[in-house]
């Protein structure tokens, strides 16, 4: 467990060489810090360690680690940690996620975002006037068959799925409940370092062109990058870059 701290610091002067030779402010990136399939307790040394930002694939694990953490840091403590899901969510999940998550990075389609909204009004999140859930359209720029999210294989070429992509922004911000934080995407398993960074460059590429068709006031943020290649990411324009094995270790 004491290995966290150390590693921590490791991952943070990682992200600060990589934003600055891209000439970027590192306070510019979130680390979230992945705490998928580890254990409550693992979630406690990694606050400890001074991580706020925590992301969870699975709706049910989130649900739990959340008020587990609530319990023995006390609410107040508890208020600084932002709670990130990160994985696809299924349609029977959504109140779980409406309940427990402060920020949403992988929404792959409408209904999911219909239901997050039905689902904030009736737990009463929405009723806060100050509170809305920030939500990343998963976008699949690389092909890989396996891959969820928007499919912006050809967005370049292909008028069509920008379409989908600019009337799914569009929902999501006039849904109640929701805003648009910005555009999530995973590197193909395995590729080589050019084609990592082509798909972040695309996908950067196609929040710009979102930001200009919407003439959205706010900068898209954009979540990409994990242990195998988040500074390439940053290097790409990563906002959020999500980290798991450089932190903790291989997953249990
Ligand atoms: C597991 C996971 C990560 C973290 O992966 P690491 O390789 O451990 O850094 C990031 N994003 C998503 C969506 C994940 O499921």
């Amino acid at each position: 467990m004491e290995g966290i701290a150390e590693r921590v610091t490791a991952v943070h002067q990682r992200i600060t060489s990589a934003a600055t030779s891209a000439g970027r402010e590192p306070a510019e990136i979130t680390l979230v810090a992945v705490t998928k399939t580890w254990p409550p307790e693992t979630v406690l040394a990694a606050y400890a360690a001074g991580l706020r930002h925590f992301g969870e694939n699975r709706a049910e694990e989130l649900a739990e680690k959340r008020p587990y953490l609530e319990s023995h840091l006390g609410a107040d403590n508890a208020k600084s940690i932002t709670w990130h899901l990160i994985g696809t969510l299924q349609s029977r999940k959504t109140p779980l996620a409406a309940a427990h998550a402060d920020v949403f990075h992988a929404l792959d389609r409408l209904k999911i975002a219909h239901r997050l909204a039905r689902d904030l009004v009736e737990n009463g999140r929405a009723a806060n006037p100050q509170f809305t859930l920030p939500i990343f359209l998963e976008v699949n720029v690389s092909g890989e068959t396996s891959k969820s999210g928007f499919d912006c294989t050809r967005w370049e070429e292909d008028e069509r799925q920008t379409a989908v992509l600019r009337a799914a922004a569009a929902e999501v911000t006039s849904l109640p409940g929701l805003s648009l934080a910005g555009l999530m995407t995973m590197a193909p398993w395995d590729a080589p370092p050019e084609e990592v960074r082509a798909v972040f460059r695309r996908t950067r590429q196609l929040a710009a062109r979102l930001q200009t068709d919407l003439a959205l006031p706010t900068p898209l943020q954009l979540s990409m990058g994990m242990t195998d290649d988040f500074e390439i990411a940053i290097e790409e324009g990563a906002t959020h870059v999500r980290v798991g094995r450089a932190i903790f270790g291989e997953r249990p």
